[in-house]
């Protein structure tokens, strides 16, 4: 398995507009954050967690031209917003599959309903077809096999992920602010974790990288990135007083499984 990150950035994204903060104005590319989202890839198989406001720049910089399928983490703006952009990809391949929780697929369905109905054989359109995933349940995708975990953000229960291939592990958890008792046990002992880390200072909906570090040691994943990471915290100083196993994403970052 192959895990790309296309953006990883809190919803503002990194630089803020109108911020003149050091982050916001460093030169570091590490420093520049899209939205959050990661493309997962097997050897048949590419799934992408979450739409983004960046999306079509996010598929041009990781020259995607096909998707297997779309897995939504939940229906906030800066997870959904971008699946228009999914327009030229339908013209190429024709409905793409898209999973997610009952709440988000709703949500979707208000926001798109365009992209949603069947029988558009012709290109011009934006085409996805919706498939309700519950908490816990496991399908797959191609030789993918995954798992909807739930986790607590803020006051949303919304989707982790666990993705299973080739005997790899990948657990992938943003906007996370609780792990429930039932959840743990889905998301131990990952070959990689990738986790929410806002900043430094607690937040109601998001792990502060205080909370994070407590999670992983609980979680023992082999390695870890965080992700969903706000202008608080600049790439380079912040990973310097990380523990070895754990690291800051940036976007473009790839990682073998
Ligand atoms: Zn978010
Ligand atoms: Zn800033
Ligand atoms: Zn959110």
């Amino acid at each position: 398995m192959k895990l790309i990150f296309l953006g990883t950035g809190t919803s503002y994204g990194v630089p803020y507009v109108g911020c003149d903060c050091a982050v916001c104005r460093s030169d570091d590319p590490r420093d520049k954050r899209l939205r959050a989202s990661v493309l997962v890839e097997s050897g048949t198989t590419r799934l992408l967690v979450d739409t983004t406001p960046d999306l079509r720049a996010q598929l041009l910089r990781a020259d995607v031209a096909s998707l297997s399928a779309i897995l939504w983490t939940h229906s906030h703006n800066d997870h959904i917003i971008g699946l228009d952009d999914i327009r030229p990809l339908s013209d190429r391949c024709g409905y793409i599959p898209g999973y997610g929780d009952a709440d988000t697929l709703a949500h979707l369905n208000r926001v798109f309903d365009y992209i949603f109905l069947p029988g558009r054989e012709h290109g011009g359109f934006p085409r996805a077809t919706a498939h309700l995933v519950a908490p816990r349940q496991h399908f797959s995708v191609g030789d993918i096999a995954v798992t909807a975990i739930p986790i607590r953000h803020g006051r949303r229960d919304i989707f982790a992920y666990r993705f299973q291939s080739g005997g790899s592990v990948l657990v992938y958890a943003t906007d996370c602010s609780h792990i429930p008792d039932a959840s743990w046990e889905l998301m131990r002992a990952a070959d990689v974790l990738v986790l929410d880390a806002l900043r430094h200072r607690e937040h109601p909906a998001h792990f502060s990288v205080a909370q994070a570090l407590e999670a992983v040691e609980r979680l023992q994943p082999r390695h870890t990135f965080f992700t969903h990471i706000a202008h608080d915290l600049a790439h380079e100083a912040t990973n310097a007083a990380l523990p070895p196993s754990v690291a800051l994403a940036y976007d473009t970052l790839s990682v073998e499984l």
